[in-house]
């Protein structure tokens, strides 16, 4: 996949978003330190980096979400949000407005152009198009010979003048016949690099040809260098649009589409691969949310919204706090933390929280032993679940065998309830709750459900 480790990074940071219990500064301090370290392994602009970040930073720490979208999803989207703006906002088309519509490849050497017209003959010529394609790479040996190849590939027409060395004559002595498709597409020559010389031949080529797109092909691999090529290209005004080729093979594509998209030249398609379906409109909304697998975030955010409403979260910490609540509270809790993943680490994010010291077993809940507690509390009474405390000897007898597990597990059921009993007594008076509701401002975190 295209850029797969950037948006393995991002989606990591994202889950992260989504696991967590509330959004504080601390969290959104990583969160973006998480991104910064992910665009700059993509080779992005140091300065874009940051400029990107401080947004998101900013938006995430002063504004309040809209109505109807938690805290949570609402960094996320910002997050995505400015990455689409990252990458140029809108899908830039090419809009097929007459006949013949002429779209000249121009780029350096070995940038992906000849291949490219192969993709582009391909996928407008599935579409329903009549396509043609001329050579006018008169440097490079072999360049005719490779074009009438990938021509006949996609099977389209293919004019080249093996003898002539002259590009402009060339496509005079073509001109007429050119003239009877829907889309020419044009094969131009490169340079090693960017040279008065490349230009100048391009430049002469646009005022005798007068192609509708000038695409420049860039290849992806070198990363933010690419700017240095979109800007020239785009300042000169001959270029129309960008096809960044070879996002397969580089981990520096995410720094060329930026480079590209922070010029102000459009992206209009990727290449991403060496074949001739290996071409993909550019997006940068359907790119990002691939990127950052938001299909499987969406699913996500919902998990976490339904681990626990802020209502019964709210009513449950209450009750923890005064000391009374029952079994099936803390069966609900526990199940919570199940979903919200390892408590000590939910522990550590809460100020004043981490000092506390938790009984080994509310630290870890194991799903197995979920299920015997789920199965013991139903062959438990209503009376008995409310009040544990009336759970004797034969009671635990009767229940252990309506469940199927054993005494001692009832037992531990018992002990586990007890003990977190005492603990929610002593947050009640101990200092460090009083501390930590201090710097909660008087209330209990959002979702956070002791
Ligand atoms: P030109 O000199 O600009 O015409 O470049 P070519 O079209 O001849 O391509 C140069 C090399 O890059 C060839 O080996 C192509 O197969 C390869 N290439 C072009 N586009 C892609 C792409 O999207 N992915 C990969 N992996 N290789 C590509
Ligand atoms: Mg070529």
């Amino acid at each position: 996949m295209v850029l797969e480790k950037l948006g393995n990074a991002l989606k990591g940071t994202l889950q992260k978003i989504a696991n967590s219990l509330f959004i504080d500064k601390k969290l959104v301090e990583e969160l973006v330190k998480d991104i910064q370290r992910a665009l700059l392994a993509s080779d992005v602009n140091v300065r874009l980096v940051l400029e990107l970040t401080e947004e998101i930073k900013k938006i995430a720490l002063n504004e309040e979400p809209p109505r109807g979208i938690d805290k949570r999803e609402f960094l996320v989207k910002i997050v995505y949000e400015e990455l689409v703006k990252f990458l140029g906002e809108k899908e830039s088309k090419i809009e097929i407005t007459k006949r013949p519509f002429k779209i000249m490849m121009v780029g350096l050497f070995g940038s992906g152009k000849t291949t490219t017209i192969g993709k582009l003959a391909k996928y407008y010529a599935t579409r329903g198009h009549k396509v043609a394609a001329i050579g006018l790479d008169v440097h490079r040996p072999a360049a005719p010979e490779q074009l009438e190849q990938i021509c006949k590939q996609v099977n389209i027409p293919c004019f080249v003048k093996k003898s002539e060395k002259d590009p402009i004559k060339i496509y005079k002595e073509f001109k007429s016949e050119l003239d009877k498709f829907d889309i020419v597409l044009i094969d131009t020559a490169g340079r090693d690099a960017l040279s008065e010389d490349l230009i100048k031949e391009i430049k002469d080529l646009y005022l005798i040809i007068r192609p509708d797109e000038r695409l420049l092909i860039i290849s992806a691999d070198i990363g933010q260098a690419a700017q240095k090529q979109a800007q020239a290209f785009h300042d000169s005004a001959f270029i129309t649009g960008i096809i960044a080729t070879k996002m397969d093979g580089t981990a520096k594509g995410g720094g060329a589409l930026t480079a590209c998209a922070a010029t102000g030249a459009k992206i209009k398609f990727i290449g991403e691969g060496e074949k001739i379906d290996d071409l993909e409109i550019f997006d940068p909304k359907g790119f990002v949310s691939r990127m950052l697998g938001m299909g499987d975030l969406k699913l996500l955010l919902e998990k976490a919204k339904q681990v626990m409403t802020e209502e019964s979260a709210e009513d449950l910490s209450k009750r923890f706090m005064k000391g009374d609540f029952n079994l099936n509270d803390l069966y609900e809790q526990m199940s919570a933390m199940r979903k919200m993943g390892p408590l000590s680490k939910i522990m550590e994010m809460i100020p004043g929280f981490g000092q506390i010291k938790m009984p080994k077993e509310l630290l870890s809940v194991q799903e197995g032993k979920l299920k015997k507690w789920k199965f013991m509390m139903d062959s438990m009474t209503k009376q008995e679940k409310e009040d544990p405390d009336v759970i004797g000897g034969t009671r635990i007898e009767r229940i252990a065998k309506g469940s199927g597990t054993s005494t001692g597990a009832v037992r531990e059921l018992l002990k586990q309830y007890k003990q977190a009993k005492k603990m929610s007594k002593m947050m009640k008076g101990g200092k460090g709750m009083e501390k930590m509701m201090k710097k909660m401002g008087g209330k209990m975190p959002k979702g956070f459900g002791m």
